[in-house]
């Protein structure tokens, strides 16, 4: 993700809110049916609200009871121990406009044995019917969670891991909200239609799943929309309807990825298909992208870009990790762009001169350095967002000096500089700053300074390594450094505590 304002300094994420909320309906926010129940159940919900505050204390869990969170420090509601999610098969019945979406998801997974509930990420979500391989069973709702009672012909216990297909039936309620970053999140809608934004935690409010970075699976959309009605999701086109008809748009994603990758775009937009690129694989790399209906022209030049940025971003960090990529631009979505898995989203307005400047290179290359920083490699809990955020500021800052509109030298020289006058760690940022300037431009004075530390040729290997060794997975921060102390075999624990985990940073860079 990034903000519009990111080049400049901080605060970024909170400017960025403030200008963001205007479509947000947040008087959709609505949490009050928790502890709703399974139509078919007994009434449970009496039950509920005492599991979700016992996650912190493992010791009192019997076996019986669910791992409520994965133990991540800044959302410890988010996830499950128990639970590692296969693959989604989600159906939408979309109705733009309408206040609510109803919808079903096939949510295939690998149990923990001995298991007797199954606990999904859910947040103000009606469900109306679950079913466990078919077999209907009960379930509750709590605040955060939606627990299926696995039913007793699921035999967890005998051994190894159990797979099962949880079936949801379920409704929410369309509009979004602020989430605890301060930015928009959830199903957002506008006058043109709707789209997801799910970073950090907005996919459980209008899907159950294991909302998670560290879970990766497969993912097939179904959206189901009136005549004319277009829908981007991740991954292949395999199915649309008729251009006269209602019916049945089908997204297919076989690369894995996390809930909050998920696009979900649903409105008055045309699919536009431009000549695959080459992987300096030799691969080809299919581009699909999304623009508003009629406007095509305007995003020309962003899409017949593509080529360039690719062939400089693939020759630094190896290979494009993902089955493809694209440009998503869409109406009402400001200032604010977003690394949606295999093809990024941004607003329409900040592209729709036809003109690619220093604003439109910043996000075009912010964005698609986070297919490999982020996509491919995933953080393993959303303190490790750095590792996002400021390999793609870096990567940022590498293009715009290559294209000449930023000196790599003075940005980083500057950025230093308005580091100074911060005092939070790059690699311990809290819910509140997790998408402030030290992630960002902040972060990427970090990345610079691990550069000169350990030398060009160690420190492009880290990141050629971090995305052939560990793509297609979540990793950790000490999982970064582990591989940084291999490459330039030496312990570095003096440098990331300088320069990593210090509020106050060192006032110049390492000497080169
Ligand atoms: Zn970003």
């Amino acid at each position: 993700m990034i903000t519009a304002c990111a080049g400049g300094g901080p605060p970024v994420a909170v400017e960025q809110a403030d200008r963001t909320a205007a479509p947000v309906d947040t008087t959709n926010n609505n949490n009050n049916n928790t502890n709703n129940t399974n139509t078919s159940t007994e009434s449970t919900s009496t039950t509920s609200s005492t599991l979700a505050v016992e996650v912190d204390d493992e010791s009192e869990m019997s076996a019986d009871e669910p791992s409520l969170s994965v133990g991540d420090p800044l959302f410890p509601e988010l996830g499950s121990l128990d639970v590692d999610v296969v693959s989604y098969d989600l159906r939408l019945d979309v109705e733009p406009g309408a206040p609510t979406v109803s919808g079903e998801v096939d949510v295939t997974v690998t149990l923990r044995p001995g298991l007797t509930v199954l606990p999904l990420d859910a947040v103000g979500l009606d469900i109306d019917r679950v079913a466990i391989d078919e077999v209907v069973t009960t379930s509750t709702s709590t605040e955060s969670e939606l627990l299926i009672d696995l039913p007793a012909s699921v035999d967890a216990s005998s051994g190894g891991p159990t797979t099962v297909t949880a079936s949801i039936d379920y409704t929410f309620r369309t509009g979004g909200r602020t989430s605890a970053v301060g930015l928009p999140s959830g199903w957002i809608t506008s006058p043109a239609g709707s789209y997801v934004l799910n970073e950090p935690d907005g996919a459980r409010t209008w899907l159950p799943s294991n909302d998670h970075p560290s879970d990766k699976a497969t993912w097939r959309f179904e959206v189901v929309v009136p005549e004319g009605v277009v829908v981007s999701a991740n991954g292949e086109l395999v199915e649309r309807p008729d251009a006269a008809s209602s019916g049945a748009w089908v997204w297919v994603a076989d690369d894995p990825m996390p809930t909050y990758l998920v696009q979900m775009i649903v409105g008055d937009y045309e699919i536009v298909e431009s000549p695959p690129a080459t992987s300096v694989d030799g691969s080809e790399i299919p581009l699909t992208h999304v623009v508003p209906s009629g406007d095509r022209a305007s995003f020309d030049a962003a899409i017949d870009g593509i080529d360039e940025q690719l062939r400089f971003f693939e020759e630094l960090f190896g290979p494009y990790p993902l089955d493809r990529y694209g440009l998503a631009f869409v109406t009402d979505l400001s200032g604010l762009a977003m690394e949606t898995h295999g093809r990024s989203m941004f607003g329409a307005g900040d592209f729709d001169s036809g003109r690619v400047g220093f604003l439109q290179e910043l996000l075009l290359a912010h964005e698609l350095a986070h297919q490999w920083f982020g996509n491919a490699v995933s953080p393993q809990a959303w303190d490790d967002i750095w590792l996002n955020e400021a390999f793609t500021t870096y990567a940022q800052w590498l293009w715009l000096d290559h294209v000449d509109l930023q000196p790599l030298d003075v940005h980083a020289r500057a950025m230093l500089d308005l580091r100074q006058r911060t005092t939070e760690s790059t690699g311990e940022p809290t819910v509140e700053n997790m998408f402030g300037f030290e992630r960002y431009d902040g972060g990427a004075t970090v990345v610079h300074a691990l550069r000169l530390t350990i030398g060009d040729d160690r420190f492009f290997e880290v990141l050629r390594r971090w995305v052939s060794d560990f793509g297609g997975t979540s990793q950790s921060t000490e999982s970064l450094i582990g591989l940084v102390e291999a490459v330039a075999d030496e312990d570095l624990d003096e440098f990331f505590d300088d320069w990593l985990y210090a509020g106050a940073l060192p006032d110049s860079y390492p000497a080169s």
